[in-house]
């Protein structure tokens, strides 16, 4: 019976090492944070495990134009944005939006989303209709696996980063509407997808690139908006997905494309049509995050996230190596440190905690077998000394672990 298989499942789980658990936040998201039980004292961490790429969760000003935003429209939005729910701080945000993408993609315009999965979701069944292709880069976010599963496209992946492969598949499909999708910044890697290479299989092949910029969008690029800023490209065969609740600091995601794409999207994609919208107060604290990152505080934040990588990154090509872990190829705020082997993350992940430091160890299926990690996120409210802290305890695991 059904308890008994779940609670079989739950057993196989334990054994595997692979039980998921949350733990709960007592304090807002920053490096510095109280995480416990609910009924006990909570423990005060430092913490290298969120997305909030440039502190700007916490930010005074951003916390500010949500209460602002509250007492302007209220506390939620009450409909759909079809229906009512579609207010001005929505509009608004939606037209800042369309002017960062104007010198990316052409006739840009934007949609604005509760969620980065709901918006992934959207784009690819709006879009992945039947005789539809999807190209699928084999590390894509669950988001896109999702989306693409509940298309009615065909779905072809291809291996990561490997354009000659997709270029293969490509020439060799009759499809009438062919799409490539790719997460730019890859979430448990930190590497960055060839996106110039892509635009130019795009054009020969006359396909599209839906290119999911969660962990670019407002850290990649002098201004901040992300992974086609960086890389100087513009092409109306880009459909762009940025995610607003990582490096924004708050909620929700929009896509940017084409005002014929975004068009069809408002008319046909049920992740947007069949939800209510999110409160317009969110999206009016997202005009001022939008505001920092543009400015000079955002680049300000980019260049002291930039800072924190490279001190990283040079401390952990040292301990990686003496310990048989490898560090990944990234650039990123994003840092993986590859253990392998699952209840060995875990043990490393629970050893930093115990000294006061949480990161968290990533494990299949969010991984591939073999390669469980500690996913290390670096954040621009993070401090050198912050850094060297963590390095100094990766440094002591690992000689526990060498007298054990
Ligand atoms: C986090 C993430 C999403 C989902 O965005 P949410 O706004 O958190 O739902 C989508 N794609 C990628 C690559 C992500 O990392």
């Amino acid at each position: 019976m059904l308890l008994e298989q779940l609670k079989q499942a739950a057993a196989q789980r334990q054994q595997l090492a692979l039980t998921r658990r949350r733990r709960i936040a007592h304090t807002a998201c920053a490096p510095h944070q109280a995480v416990g039980a609910a009924d006990a004292q909570p423990q005060p961490l430092l913490t290298f495990c969120s997305n909030d790429y440039l502190g700007l969760a916490n930010h005074p000003k951003v916390i500010a134009a949500l209460a602002e935003g509250a007492h302007r429209y209220g506390a939620g939005s009450g409909a759909s944005h079809l229906v009512s729910g579609h207010s001005l701080a929505h509009a608004q945000l939606e037209e800042e939006l369309a002017r960062w993408f104007a010198p990316h993609i052409p006739h840009a315009q934007t949609l604005y989303f509760c969620t980065g999965y709901m918006a992934n979701m959207a784009v690819l069944t709006a879009l992945g209709t039947a005789g539809a292709t999807l190209f699928c880069e084999s590390l894509n976010h669950a988001s896109l696996i999702d989306g693409a599963r509940l298309a009615r496209a065909d779905v072809q992946r291809y291996p990561h980063c490997d354009t000659a492969a997709l270029e293969a598949l490509l020439a060799a499909s009759t499809s009438e509407r062919k799409l490539i999708v790719t997460d730019s910044v890859f979430s448990m890697d930190g590497d960055v997808a060839p996106l110039r290479e892509l635009l130019a299989l795009a054009e020969r092949y006359d396909a599209w690139i839906i290119v999911d910029d969660a962990h670019g969008f407002g850290v990649l690029g002098e201004q901040g908006h992300g992974v086609l800023e960086a890389l100087g490209l513009s092409s109306e065969r880009f459909i762009y997905i940025g995610t607003l609740g990582k490096a924004a600091g708050v909620a929700g995601a929009f896509v940017a494309a084409h005002e014929a794409v975004i068009e069809h999207l408002v008319n046909t994609a049920r992740p947007y049509i069949y939800t209510t919208a999110a409160p317009p107060a969110v999206a009016h604290a997202l005009l001022a995050s939008l505001t920092i990152i543009e400015g000079e505080e955002g680049r300000q934040r980019r260049a002291q996230l930039m800072r924190c990588i490279a001190l990283l990154r040079e401390g952990l090509a040292r301990l990686a190596a003496s310990a048989g872990w490898s560090l990944g190829e990234s650039q990123t705020a994003i840092q993986p440190l590859i253990v392998g082997d699952n209840a060995a993350s875990l043990a490393l992940s629970a050893a930093l905690e115990a000294g006061g430091i949480r990161v968290g160890a990533i494990r299949p299926p969010t991984v591939p077998e073999g390669t469980a990690r500690l996913r290390i996120t670096l954040c621009a409210a993070h401090d050198e000394a912050d850094v060297q802290r963590l390095l100094d305890a990766i440094s002591g695991a690992i000689a526990c672990k060498e007298a054990a």
